[in-house]
């Protein structure tokens, strides 16, 4: 008999990927996905919880579903990932309408477990995080059939004073590069044309590995050689392992997008120092000079904490004149919060919400007026554009993204002219800038790469 499994997915891609599988096991076990909680016979939350404002996002889900199992008598709610690993057995009390936790390393024999579930026997079930991926696993993409991440490792072993990560996740685990290679492989033949490489730190992929160096670049030539994908985009990038062999290949590889996602997180050295980034002010600069002189057509993305503890108005004040001097292409603004567990919960000089919030505003003001002209750049100009479908906005528009624009992070481009279905690479004109997203019009089919 068919069984109906409602599931929601939070926070980042790599989270996406391991509820991909647990959909795929799912699936196997006789489960078809419902877009209605009234349907379901099984309920399924992957959480997010490293920052507050996603614990509480990830509570909210649950409890919104809770009252679904008195409307059917039967229905089984799990809740599984980050939350899980990072509260433990004090859910059990917490959320007594959850039949099944599971934290990060048990998703894989979801299935089974699912069938376990007694309902007079609540159960909580975490192991240390050593699990890794591999292609062997079942996979269900969920993101439309032309896109899809392509995670490279688990884990992370730096120890930023503000993150939970290595906590929850455990230390880096490298996939193996022929496993990862062959699930590219077998994406690019189901139709995926943009793999986006997803890991904590993706510079840091085989550090763990025999020889222990990081060999990111080795991975991407083994990718380029061994998968049809259109494009390769790479999220998450240490500022410090960003090596030359890495921006050559880049530069050298039309296929390798020439798109570089740093979170720098600051820029003062005193702020970099208590974050316990092992970089500070120069080298970043230096870094981004090479980038520029390397990959000069290269679109950087970052992202900022503010608000951290101790920071000043003149560490703020360092961020708006880094914007001002680099004018990068994309800047996420993040305000600081107070994780239990983290070294930095006890720091002195702790920022009230007013002062984060206006630190946010107004380097969010600044980097909008930066945006918009790097964006107006590009006006008159014709660029390669992954078409997405209809747009989310109207139906008489329709979107894709270019090389600069990452799925779900950066904004879009909207095509207001010309013909072509989800999944085309067009080439498109560009004739209005706005501060995330551009209007275009098709000018003809991309040129092979
Ligand atoms: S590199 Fe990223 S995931 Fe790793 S500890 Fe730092 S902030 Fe957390």
């Amino acid at each position: 008999m068919q069984k109906n499994l409602y599931m929601v997915s939070l926070g980042c891609p790599k989270n996406l990927v391991d509820s991909e599988v647990m959909l795929a096991l799912l699936e196997q076990d006789g489960y078809r996905v419902c877009e209605d909680p009234d349907q379901a016979d099984l309920l399924l939350v992957n959480t997010c919880g490293f920052i507050q404002s996603a614990v509480e996002e990830g509570l909210d889900e649950i409890m919104a579903l809770g009252p679904y199992k008195d409307k059917k008598p039967g229905v089984k709610l799990v809740v599984a990932g980050c939350l899980v690993q990072r509260y433990g057995q004090e859910l059990l009390a917490e959320l007594p309408e959850v039949d099944l936790f599971i934290g990060v390393d048990q998703f894989p024999r979801v299935a089974t477990l699912v069938r376990e579930i007694k309902p007079s026997k609540k159960k909580i079930i975490i192991t240390p995080p050593s699990f890794i991926m591999d292609s062997s696993l079942a996979r269900t993409i969920s993101t439309p059939a032309h896109r899809a991440y392509l995670k490279i490792s688990e884990g992370c072993s730096n120890r930023c004073s503000y993150c939970l990560i290595p906590a929850i996740r455990g230390p880096l685990r490298s996939r193996a590069m022929d496993d990862i290679v062959a699930e590219a492989g077998l994406l690019a033949e189901a139709g995926v044309r943009e793999l986006t490489l997803v890991g904590q730190d993706v510079t840091a992929y085989g550090i763990d590995l025999t020889g222990k160096k990081a060999n990111l670049p080795a991975l991407l030539g083994k990718l380029l050689a061994g998968c049809r994908a259109d494009w390769l985009r790479l999220l998450y990038l240490y500022p410090n392992r960003i090596s030359d062999e890495l921006l050559t290949l880049m530069a050298a590889e039309k296929r390798l997008l020439s798109y570089l996602d740093i979170p720098l997180q600051h820029i003062s050295d005193r702020v970099l120092k208590a974050m316990n980034r092992p970089f500070g002010r120069r080298q970043v600069h230096e870094l981004l000079e090479r980038i520029r002189r390397m990959v000069p057509d290269a679109a950087i993305r970052t992202t900022f904490i503010v608000g951290f503890p101790g920071e000043t108005d003149e560490d703020v004040e360092e961020i708006a004149e880094f914007l001002k001097t680099y004018r990068l292409n994309n800047v996420g603004i993040f305000t600081y919060s107070n994780e239990e567990g983290c070294a930095a919960e006890h720091f002195a000089g702790q920022c009230s919400d007013e002062v984060k919030e206006a630190r946010y505003q107004y380097l969010m003001e600044l980097q909008a007026e930066i945006s918009l002209e790097k964006n107006k750049e590009y006006v008159g100009g014709t660029i390669p554009v992954l078409v997405e479908g209809l747009s989310r906005e109207t139906d008489l528009l329709l979107e894709g993204r270019s090389e600069f624009q990452a799925p779900e992070i950066d904004g879009c481009v909207y095509i207001a002219d010309g013909q072509c279905a989800a999944g085309d690479i067009v080439m498109v004109t560009v004739t209005e800038a706005h501060p995330y997203d551009l209007v275009g019009e098709i000018a003809g089919p991309a040129q092979k790469t």
